[in-house]
């Protein structure tokens, strides 16, 4: 049983569901967490992810409001369904409810990205990850660094790097993508010529001081930007009266997995405080500017790829004039983390 809820976990779904469901039956759960069009069914569609067996309304609210509803939510839907295992993703509120309620069960669980770490307990996502980790039967992680943290950690569970699932799907979908330039002329942006900006964090986005600074950063940036804005982070704008500040910057809607992709593709470079963005720019060859201190993904920092300046102006600019390396190792895995996910599974399962 697959416990999902927010965008980057359908594009990792996406990598394992249909394969797990030629080796065994898998009943997939989604908690709601993210459930406009924009950020969930289009993921559904292109991204070909099964039907959810469960759709759940539990999104809104606090962390800690929303993690007490899927507890309470997902307790009577394991106990019905009785699963081998349950299998979560990444670091929302809807992986540490998954692992928590299956644990307490005394259902195995097996995390997917497990061992990341930012190392900064101010980010709800950090905590998640943590307790994630520490409530799992399997822990499969991306590289050997965030297996290194798990050992370091001494988790209870069994650790084994199998890759990364989202290069998995950036190499299968990278060709259709780079051929949809529909979405530039839409921008009105040139292949090379425009930086592709998100940010949805809470540390970015909630205080209004930062919002403001990460307006007035993409609007300093050289060249057209286009920022496929988060509905968190329009609300926030909004409800500080902040929206007028990004004039300037090409504000779209948040896009579906290939158009993004495609913008990814042919930018000339990305601004993201997202995670999983600031590993897709690696695997295009796309330099990436973080907007955040710290970040989990530090491989890509070492290899030279990634830069993190928090919300400084004049660091961003910098970072955007560095060349970058001419090798770009493969950091994350050959792009076959899916399978290897599933073999993992059904070895947990006949233990
Ligand atoms: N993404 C997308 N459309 C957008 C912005 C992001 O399809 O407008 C994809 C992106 O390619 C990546 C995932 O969403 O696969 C990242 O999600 P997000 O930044 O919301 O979460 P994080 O990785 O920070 O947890």
């Amino acid at each position: 049983l697959t416990v999902i809820g927010n965008r980057p976990q359908f594009v990792k779904a996406a990598a394992v569901s249909f394969r797990l469901r030629e080796a065994a039956e898998e009943v997939l759960v989604h908690t709601g967490q993210h459930y406009d069009a924009e950020l969930s069914q289009v993921f559904f569609d292109e991204l070909e992810l099964p039907r959810p067996e469960h759709l759940l309304d539990l999104g809104g609210g606090t962390n800690t409001e929303q993690t007490g509803r899927m507890l309470s939510a997902l307790a009577p839907l394991l106990a019905a369904e009785r699963p081998d295992v349950v299998l979560v993703y990444g670091d929302t509120n809807s992986t540490l409810a998954g692992a928590l309620a299956a644990a307490q069960m005394r259902i195995p669980v097996a995390h997917v990205e497990a061992g990341m770490r930012s190392f900064d307990r101010a980010m709800p996502e950090e905590l998640n990850r943590v307790l994630a980790d520490h409530a799992s039967d399997l822990l499969l992680c991306s590289s050997a660094a965030p297996a290194e943290h798990l050992r370091h950690e001494g988790v209870a569970g069994e650790v084994v790097v199998v890759g990364d699932v989202m290069v998995d799907v950036a190499q299968l979908l990278a060709p259709r993508a780079r051929e949809r330039t529909a979405v530039l002329e839409a921008c009105e942006v040139e292949p090379g010529g425009y930086l592709l900006a998100t940010a949805h964090r809470a540390g970015t986005v909630d205080d209004p001081e930062r919002l403001e600074r990460l307006a007035a950063l993409l609007v300093a940036m050289p060249g057209p930007v286009v920022l496929p804005l988060h509905p968190r982070t329009r609300a926030r704008l909004e409800a500080a009266g902040l929206l007028h500040a990004l004039a300037g910057v090409r504000v779209v809607p948040p896009l579906g997995y290939l158009d993004f992709t495609a913008l990814l593709l042919h930018a000339r470079a990305v601004l993201t405080d997202s995670g999983g963005v600031q590993k897709e720019a690696y695997l295009a060859g796309v330099p990436c500017v973080t907007l955040r201190d710290r970040t989990e993904w530090t491989e890509t920092v070492d290899a030279g790829w990634n830069a993190l300046v928090g919300l400084d102006e004049d660091a961003a600019r910098a970072a955007l004039e560095r060349e970058h390396p001419a090798e770009r190792p493969p950091l994350y895995g050959d792009g076959r983390a899916g399978e290897r996910v599933v073999q993992a599974l059904l070895a947990l399962r006949e233990r």
